[in-house]
């Protein structure tokens, strides 16, 4: 065991503030890392506040990471020391069920081990994330980047770029598609970008018409004010898909109206209830698809990154160093940041 620096959440109610965790000994394919970038998502604060009423205290937030191989296990074969390396949402799964099988760890049947507030598979532990000098993942976990790749823009795609590239690939976006974001926060500036590199017509719905120019200089071809009536009701039936990122309740049923026939309005934001309700006839009138993603795979991811680097795609970021990390949580609550904050973890070693 190690001992490593690292900021937490002790209760639901208390600030983040450091405090020193361990870090298990290597077993035979496990890597060790030292963080250099940590990104900052909206799960972190949800966990350390006890949204989701699942949280294990003390909640070490942290799953964009990426850090350079420090050591290795005797078993290890992909990486070696010194290698730029990431680790997103998961560190482990059973990798024997169905799901796990077909390179859908997220999905794995006996649960996926998150990189925080999860239990280790095999001693039971809690596990720590990004937020940390050190981590040891198993190497089947590991994620490489590629050098082309700026490191501290890169974090925020091992959650919030494969959050949004999976589904666009799942569902078969191509050329000549038309593609709605729904939203235009962390998640939803990284869909108009792959959906745009992968050919599609991309219009994005906000709220608010401040981000109208804002959506056409990420790559945007069209923006709809979606409390404009009247642009709504243009759009009723023009799009193939529709990637919805917002994480509050929100009405789908105009935005279904907006789907084409055999359409699809995939969720990516909203965990909790639809409301109001969706009328049935939204959906069967036009045979629609309801759909709902998380994450992705590894191999999936190792080819999200692959592909961000061949395009030049990275997300947009504001540094930050962790003893700002509380200002950085309220920030975010009132969508205040453009469009991730990144932690430079030599703020934790230095201090
Ligand atoms: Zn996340
Ligand atoms: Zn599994």
């Amino acid at each position: 065991m190690s001992v490593t620096k690292a900021y937490a959440a002790q209760t639901a109610t208390s600030k983040m503030a450091p405090l020193n965790i361990q870090r298990r000994t290597l077993r035979p394919d496990d890597v060790a890392i030292d963080i250099l970038y940590c990104g900052v998502c909206h799960s972190d604060i949800h966990q350390a506040e006890n949204d989701w009423g699942n949280s294990i205290y003390p909640v070490v937030p942290g799953h964009e990471i990426i850090g350079r191989v420090t050591s290795i296990g005797p078993n290890v074969t992909q990486y070696k020391v010194g290698d730029i390396v990431g680790v997103g949402c998961m560190v482990d799964s059973c990798c024997s069920c169905s799901s796990c099988h077909a390179g859908l760890e997220q999905y794995c049947e006996n649960g996926m081990v998150g990189t925080y507030n999860g239990k280790d598979y095999y001693d039971g532990t809690l596990t720590s994330g990004g937020y940390s000098e050190h981590i040891v993942v198993r190497e089947a976990f590991v994620l490489s980047i590629p050098d082309t790749l700026d490191i501290k823009a890169a974090a925020p795609l091992l959650c919030a770029g494969i959050t949004t590239y999976s589904p666009l690939k799942h569902y078969g976006v191509k050329a000549g598609d038309k593609v709605g974001i729904l939203g235009m926060g962390g998640l939803g500036h990284m869909g108009v970008k792959y959906a745009k590199a992968l050919g599609a017509e991309v219009t994005v719905f906000t709220r608010s018409q401040s981000k109208v120019a804002e959506a056409k200089l990420l790559g945007a071809d069209h923006v709809i004010v979606s409390t404009d009536a009247d642009q709504m009701a243009a759009a009723t039936l023009t799009f193939n898909f529709l990637l919805d990122t917002i994480p509050v309740a929100h009405d789908f049923n105009p935005y279904l109206n907006c789907l084409k026939v055999d359409g699809a309005h995939i969720i990516v934001g909203l965990v909790t209830g639809i409301d109001p309700p969706i009328w049935g006839a939204s959906l069967i009138t036009k045979r629609r698809i309801l759909a709902g993603s998380m994450i992705g795979g590894i191999a999936e991811t190792q080819e999200m990154l692959n592909f961000s680097a061949e395009h030049g795609i990275n997300c947009e970021v504001e540094m930050l160093d962790i003893q700002n990390i509380n200002v950085a949580y309220e920030r975010m609550k009132k969508g205040d940041v453009k469009y991730r904050f990144v932690i430079d973890m030599n703020s934790l070693k230095k201090s």
